[in-house]
């Protein structure tokens, strides 16, 4: 079974063919300036085609889809023969609110229910719906699965899922806390159970998935029982651009003082803060480790502030769990940055995690990073979102 995992954003599409019999993956691309102009990167990873990669008109997310079809089965490209080999298409879907709890097969009462769900999420869920338009007006009846982000902390009780305002906004509003990366979260705490050899209905895991954004779940049983990002993505630890928990006061503060609208307002917590708005140097970790390493005070200070988030975050799970058997680090971040990882560790001597400095500077593969003998284990487990959407399109569609 070959299964097209497709990720729709408002202007590019990601995509990857899966084959299920191997779970090797045959090509990955990526259609950008969607509705702009239009650029297209194809990559076959088998058979020894010549990548593609150059500037076609891509009006809308339909030429996106089609235009991947046409590469992915062309002579001089393709990996498959016709679109008849793609048995299925998963798409990632951002928010599915309370009304997913797990990956569903796509029919018109999910559509309808993904359209409900899109004031939770109004710039990602449109683009994940168009995407699933475009496909379905391109490859017709081929069966389509919806995975959710936000559907793994479905299980999180009500005490770490409310928040503490009037129920009705709840009950009449759906506000409450949702998380998100679920799907990673999901992947990568399989994936340690697996490597610890053990059920992970046995383990208590907290996963931390740090890239430009970042989130980090408390995973008992197997199950989510917390996570740091809530209604939004923009809360919980200080993030690329993002500024996290931030007291609601100080909102009202800067609206006030600078007659910021409430748009300018949440540009500026979500594009301009974070270690970006700290450091004034840049939202990526390897740019702030340079400026740190020359001395730059603020710099420093931003990726001070980031350690010490996840360090206080897990240590809350350590409390809500209590107990943790292992810590996961994964995303852009968590996989390559060792300097990180190791600062995130030190906090955790109370925990007596030890870290084995030749296995932490070991890249582009799971590795166990605590000492043999850390009571605690600590892994770096490189995620893998679209595997996960391949297996539940495959389990789903059968
Ligand atoms: P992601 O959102 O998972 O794609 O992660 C992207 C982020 O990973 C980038 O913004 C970088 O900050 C970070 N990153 C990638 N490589 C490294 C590295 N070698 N060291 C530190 N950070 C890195």
């Amino acid at each position: 079974m070959k299964i097209l995992v497709i990720n729709a954003g408002s202007s590019s599409l990601k995509y990857q063919l899966i084959d299920m019999e191997t779970e090797q993956l045959m090509a990955k691309g990526l259609c950008e300036r969607i509705g702009i102009d239009g650029h297209l990167k194809h990559s076959p990873l088998v058979g020894g085609k010549p990548v593609f990669d150059e500037d076609i008109s891509l009006p809308t997310h339909s030429e996106a889809i089609a235009a991947v079809i046409d590469k992915l089965t062309s002579p001089e490209y393709g990996v498959v023969a016709s679109m008849k080999e793609i048995d299925a298409v998963g798409h990632r879907v951002v928010h599915g609110g309370e009304k997913f709890a797990s990956s569903v097969l796509i029919n018109d009462e999910v559509m309808a229910a993904l359209e409900d769900c899109t004031p939770f999420a109004p710039l990602h869920n449109p683009a994940n719906i168009t995407g699933i338009n475009a496909c379905k007006a391109v490859m017709g009846d081929v069966p389509m699965v919806a995975v959710f982000d936000t559907a793994f902390h479905q299980t999180m009780p009500g005490k770490a899922f409310m928040y503490a305002i009037p129920y009705e906004y709840y009950k009449n509003d759906g506000i409450r806390r949702y998380g998100f990366h679920g799907t990673s979260h999901r992947y990568v705490s399989s994936r340690c159970a697996e490597l610890m050899g053990k059920p992970i209905e046995e383990l208590k895991i907290i996963s931390c998935h740090m890239g430009n954004g970042s989130s980090i779940a408390a995973i008992n049983g197997g199950k989510c029982v917390d996570t740091s990002m809530g209604f939004t993505p923009l809360v919980g630890l200080p993030m690329g651009t993002r500024c996290g928990d931030l007291d609601n006061g100080v909102v009202q503060f800067l609206m006030n003082k600078y007659g910021y609208s409430i748009d300018e307002m949440l540009n500026i917590l979500n594009k301009k803060s974070g270690v970006l708005g700290v450091s004034g140097v840049s939202s990526d970790f390897r740019d702030l480790d340079k400026a740190a390493a020359e001395g730059n005070e603020r710099a420093a200070l931003a990726l001070d502030m980031f350690h010490y988030w996840v360090a206080k975050v897990a240590g809350s799970y350590v409390a809500a769990m209590n107990g943790v058997d292992a810590i996961v680090f994964t995303a852009g971040v968590g996989e390559n940055s060792k300097e990180t990882r190791a600062a995130i560790c030190q906090y955790f001597g109370y925990l007596g995690v030890k870290v084995d400095e030749a296995a932490n500077s070991k890249r582009g593969e799971d590795v166990m990073i605590s000492t043999p003998d850390s009571p605690v284990k600590v892994f770096v487990i490189p995620t893998n979102e679209e595997l996960v959407i391949a297996r539940d399109t495959r389990d789903i569609v059968g």
